[in-house]
This record gives structure tokens, sequence and C-alpha cells, in this order.
């Protein structure tokens, strides 16, 4: 039974839908629309679809449905999502639970484009929000009160690897009636247990390791049914987030491999922190699964690994930093993540350039901090390309 499925049996059959002749690969159902037999069946379809029958790409679609459906087997919820990219997954989960007058508290270490989400436009709609060190349990529980909807946060955060304790966040929130929204891309969907540790929303950018090889924008929401297939999908589907079928056929291609890249890459990231800690152009190797991580302990808990990416503080500021970047011959200067292909970014001159710098000094983005983003080459070439180009500095 598929209830029973373990997870790379899910990753390959789950959410499985066979047109009439029968196909082997997963169909991309290249459609906005569907032809209804009569008058009457278009009528009773728009009254109330049933769980197989769509009506417009921008409501579902077989394709998205299938993707929708795997993701959510894997991850252990009843009902997925799909959206246009990571982005549109963020926003569309905070705009469609909180209204004029909640309280959202989340963690100041976050992604750019959650930041504005949270701190400019619920704002905007009078959402007020707090922003707390995620690391810190006291400053969750006096920031939580009565009108606290939501909390929010990178369960690993981007770019400073700074892991949130899942299952603590969500006693806080839960006894102050509050839903727990995770956004858990750097633990991606192989790692999380998000949802045993007390997350209602786990929500992905499928952009990253889902799709893996860095072709398609997507995202996903992933919780209750309730929830999903009731605010969540009611928001999505008149605002227009909606995931196109090519992206969700490239995202379940993307699924039926993502366990065997996903575990190679926090394998290889594994033994490239511990060959560079301690190189001499290095201030400090950041990486969850060494125990040098002040968080190493909760990361083997919450994940069972350090994960594919890791953080590394060049000594000597953003000369130095860019003079290693530039010494690089495999691994690209790019600003994706969780692709086949190693990515080396730059931070505080990129991905996070527009912060002021007391922000960027709160979340640990120092002028030579490089995140890296571990590929699928191989091992014994990527730590000799990253110690060569170190060498160099
Ligand atoms: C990339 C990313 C997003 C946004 O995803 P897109 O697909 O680029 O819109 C959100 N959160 C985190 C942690 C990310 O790394």
């Amino acid at each position: 039974m598929a209830e029973d499925w373990r997870p790379r049996t899910r990753l390959v059959h789950g959410g499985a839908r066979r047109s009439q002749y029968g196909e082997v690969s997963e169909a991309l159902h290249l459609t906005q629309g569907f032809v209804y037999d009569s008058a009457a069946a278009a009528e009773a379809r728009f009254r109330e679809a049933g769980p197989d029958e769509f009506i417009y790409a921008r409501y579902g679609n077989p394709t998205v449905a299938t993707f929708e459906d795997r993701i959510a087997a894997l991850e252990g919820t009843e009902a997925g999502f799909a959206t246009a990219s990571g982005m549109a997954a963020v926003a569309g989960a905070l705009m469609a639970l909180t209204r004029a007058g909640d309280h959202v508290v989340a963690s100041r270490a976050l992604f750019g484009s959650c930041l504005y989400v949270l701190e400019e436009v619920l704002a905007r709609f009078g959402v007020e929000v707090t922003l707390v060190d995620g690391t810190d349990l006291d400053a969750w529980r006096a920031a939580v009160r009565a009108e606290t909807k939501l909390v929010f946060f990178e369960s690993v955060s981007n770019p400073a690897l700074e892991v949130i304790d899942i299952a603590a966040v969500a006693e806080i929130a839960h006894a102050a009636g509050a839903l727990v929204v995770v956004d858990n891309v750097f633990a991606t969907p192989v790692f999380s247990r998000a949802v045993p540790q007390g997350a209602d929303i786990v929500i992905y950018s499928a952009t990253k390791h889902i799709d893996g090889q860095g072709r398609t924008l997507g995202g996903v929401i992933l919780g209750p049914r309730e929830i999903v297939r009731g605010p969540v999908e009611t928001y999505m589907k008149h605002t227009g987030g909606a995931l196109s079928p090519f992206n969700a056929w490239v995202m379940l291609k993307g699924l039926e491999t993502i366990d065997l890249r996903v575990r190679a890459q926090a394998e290889t990231a594994a033994r490239i922190a511990a060959a560079l800690e301690g190189h001499a152009a290095l201030a400090r190797v950041i990486y969850p699964g060494l125990p040098s991580h002040p968080q190493f302990e909760l990361a083997q808990r919450q994940m069972g690994t350090g994960g594919t990416l890791l953080a590394l503080e060049v000594a000597g500021g953003q000369d130095a930093a860019f003079r290693f970047l530039d010494a690089l011959g495999i691994v690209l200067i790019s600003n994706n993540l969780g692709d086949a292909k190693s990515i080396a970014t730059h931070p505080a001159t990129t991905t996070h350039q527009r912060l002021a710098e007391a922000q960027k000094a709160a979340l640990g983005i120092t002028p030579g901090l490089v995140r890296l983003s571990v590929g699928l080459e191989d091992p014994e070439d990527l730590i000799a390309d990253l110690s060569r180009a170190l060498d160099a500095v």
C-alpha cells in the first residue's frame, strides 16, 4: 500500500496519475483548461470539483497535482499547493493566514525577500511583526502573545547556517495557539522531520534541491488539508501564483533522484568542511555537521546531517574573499543553491547586498563570508579546487 511506502519509493511512485495510454514517465499536461462533456457537467464542476477534476491551471492541473501529492507524501502532510517560486509560497502562506490586527513572530535571520514580505508587505496590511534571534528560546517566549497568529523561521538560516530548534519553538508557539510555519529549504525534504517535530506548515523553494539542476523556479506550501485546501488554496488560486505544469513536471523528475543527490551532496559537504577547517586562510568554517558548530547536536537531532551548504569565513575581509572566489576553477560564482554544480556566493555584496551594515553584522554576514552550495562533482576535485583557491588568497 502507498501509505506504507518508504521515502525513496514515495519519491519515485507517489501521486502517480496515468492517462489511458499507460505511460511510464509522468505525463506533462501542458494545458490551461479542460473540456466538459456538457454544459451541465461544467456547472457541476464549478460548483464542486471532484478530487481529480480540474477547471483551470491557476487552480490546479494533473501534472501539478502529481507533484503536490508526491512531495506531500514525502513530507508527511495531508496536502500541498505548488507555487510559481519559493517566494510565491512564502508570501502566499503568510498573506493567506493573517489579517489586520494579527501578530507574527519571526526569526531575524531570513532570506532578504522573506524579510521584505514580513517587514514591508504584512506591515502595510496592519499585521504586526516582531523579529527575534531565532536561536534564543527566551526571545521567542518573550515575543509570543495572545494575538500571535503564527511564527515563521528558516529551520537553517541563509547564509550563516544557524539551526533553529523546531520542536522547542513549536512548543512555545502552540502554547499560545499560534501556527508554526517553517521555511525548510536548507534542511531539504530528504532530511526534514519538520512535521513530527511540530511544524504545521512547511515551505520549500523547489528551485533549490527539488529541481536540483538549476533549471526552473517553483515552490510548495505543505500542511493539513484544512489549511492548504482552505485559506491557502483560496488565496493562491485567486492571486495567480500557480506553478506552471512544465515546471511541475521538471520538479517531479527532480524528486525521483533527490534522495540520492542530496545524500551525496551532504556527504561531500561534510568532507569539505573537515578538510578545510583549520586552513590558514580561513577564520572559520561554519557547517552544522562539524562539532565546532554551536548547534551541532541540535542539527544531528533535527536533521541527522549537517546539510549540503557550508559557509567559509575568509580571513582578510572582502578583498580576500573576492581573491578566493576568483581563483576557483570548478566551483561557480553564482547564487542558486542545491544545484548539481557547486556554487559559491558572496552574500554581503550579492544576495544580501541591500541590508544595512548593522543588519548584516547581526546576521553574521561579514565581508569575508562565502556561502558554498556543494554539488555532485567528485569530492576530491572539489577539495583540491577549494584548497588551491584558498592557498592563492
Ligand atoms: C531561495 C530561497 C527562497 C526563495 O525561493 P525562490 O524559488 O527563489 O523564490 C526562500 N527561502 C529560502 C531559505 C531560500 O533559500
